[in-house]
């Protein structure tokens, strides 16, 4: 099992599944002596990727620095679901902005949906997607708020969602943990460090130049252009795209204004899977912070991939597979064969507001980061709108004006988000309690 979360020396990315399944993944020399360049994009997570890509595809001349590997970090890492929607919820978003707003956005994330399935198709590389749909289910009793939930999507959104009542959650799951679900056919999941691995190959082929193990240690103005520093070259650039994430990027206000947040991953093997799910897409709940899971691979290498838990914390926990492995027994009981093979960590950057960070910061330094747990629609569709303002002038980046950077509170702010995250898990907790009794007091 590899579960302690280290960096395999083979290919420079942390062990997970993903790492061990990937296919032809590219690979860059660092960056050495200082190049020009029109964009200079940093960080090579999907937000940099497509950011390259599109401005290299309009004919750009485009230098991408990445610390580490092309798709290192949350782009390599994550659970792999493509849908639409934000880490903040539609309808909070459209309490607070109005709905016109709020559908305006809810658009733009479809679009970021669309945009990753077209680069997928377009490229032959149908492989990449694991399967179609997804099922969301609920642990407590509302179903009453769960089908209202899914009629204003639908009305208001163009959502398509369809509710599974309780006795209907069969098909799909072999669970006694929960009571209703919503299916929603459009959304897929995908192999996300194969995905990143393409569209970094699409960039360089677009001839965007990337350069791995090249972190970027300084950004400063220099006769009226930017100069981005690594500890080996530059570029200098008139434009700049930060994309840099949760990973402490060289822009000290946006680094301040963004909270990192840990979230974990195992796969496991167990010769029971088809005891417990019957469902090729999908799988969640709608906790908080609940659990995400799909069954990846083909044949003797069908494994259940399980995500789930959040932390502040950004050590690696111990016993990281036996906690998660607990978790998925405590819903599937069946599979007492279960074996994890991979457990690893993931960062997610997340602003206070739980909405990326997208715009002009001035003088051609943009910033495409904060994409949270919700980010391979959203930043496909942040590198687009950032590529398609520095080509051709389009503003609709401002749609994410409402969401400035603000200053997430350092150590502080950390703790109050952990503070938070336990609260929501106790509500979670308690709101579950509520319906085991409920339907015990129905039998
Ligand atoms: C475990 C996990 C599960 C998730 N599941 C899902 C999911 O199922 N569906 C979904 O939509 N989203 C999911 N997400 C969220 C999604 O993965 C992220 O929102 C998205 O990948 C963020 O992309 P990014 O390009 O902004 O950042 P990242 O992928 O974090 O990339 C940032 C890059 O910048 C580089 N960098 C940082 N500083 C510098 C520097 N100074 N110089 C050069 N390079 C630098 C880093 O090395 C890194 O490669 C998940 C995230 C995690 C961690």
């Amino acid at each position: 099992m590899n579960s302690d979360g280290k960096i395999d020396a083979a290919h420079g990315h942390v062990g997970s599944y993903y790492a061990a399944t990937a296919h032809d993944l590219p690979s860059f020399a660092m960056l050495e002596g200082r190049r020009e360049a029109d964009v200079c994009v940093i960080g090579g997570g999907l937000a940099g990727l497509t950011a390259a890509l599109e401005l290299a595809r309009a004919g750009r001349e485009v230098v991408l620095l990445e610390a580490n590997r092309v798709g290192w970090a949350a782009s390599g890492r994550n659970g792999g679901f493509v849908s639409a929607g934000f880490s903040e919820s539609i309808l909070n978003l459209e309490e607070r902005l109005g709905i016109d707003h709020a559908r305006a956005l809810y658009k733009l994330s479809v679009e970021g949906v669309d945009h990753v399935r077209n680069r997928i198709t377009d490229s032959g590389r149908g492989d990449i997607i694991g399967g179609h749909g997804w099922l969301k289910m609920i642990r407590h009793g509302d179903t009453t708020a769960l089908m209202r939930m899914a009629e204003r999507m639908q009305r208001d959104y163009g959502a398509t969602y369809c509710f599974v009542p309780h006795d209907e959650l069969a098909q799909y799951v072999t669970s006694g943990r929960y009571r209703a679900g919503l299916l929603d056919e459009v959304p897929f999941h995908i192999h996300p460090l194969d995905y990143a691995g393409l569209v970094s190959r699409l960039a360089a082929e677009a001839g965007a130049v990337q350069f791995e193990t090249s972190q970027v240690i300084a950004v400063r103005r220099e006769a009226g252009a930017w100069l981005v520093e690594t500890v080996r070259g530059a570029v200098e650039a008139r434009d700049v795209v930060l994309a840099t994430s949760a990973y402490g990027g060289p822009w000290r206000r946006i680094n301040g204004a963004i909270l990192p947040v840990s979230t974990y991953v195992v796969t496991a093997r167990s010769r029971k899977l088809d005891e417990a799910i019957h469902f090729s897409g999908g799988l969640a709940d709608t906790r908080r912070a609940g659990d995400y899971y799909r069954i990846v691979g083909k044949g003797d290498g069908r494994r259940l991939l399980w995500g789930g838990r959040i932390t502040t914390r950004r050590s690696f926990p111990p016993h990281l597979g036996d906690k998660l492995a607990r978790d998925i027994r405590s819903v599937y009981p069946q599979l007492d064969d279960l074996a994890v093979e991979h457990a690893w960590a993931g960062l997610m950057g997340y602003a206070t507001h739980k909405m990326p960070l997208i715009g002009h910061l001035g003088q051609g330094l943009w910033v495409a980061t904060a994409f949270g747990g919700h980010g391979i629609n959203t930043t496909a569709m942040g590198g687009r709108l950032i590529a398609e303002a520095i080509v051709h002038n389009d503003d609709r980046w401002r749609l994410f004006e409402p969401f400035s950077v603000k200053w997430g509170g350092g150590i502080i702010g950390r703790l109050a988000t952990q503070i938070e995250y336990w609260r929501l898990q106790f509500l979670d907790r308690f709101e579950e309690a509520l319906a085991g009794r409920a339907s015990a007091l129905e039998r």
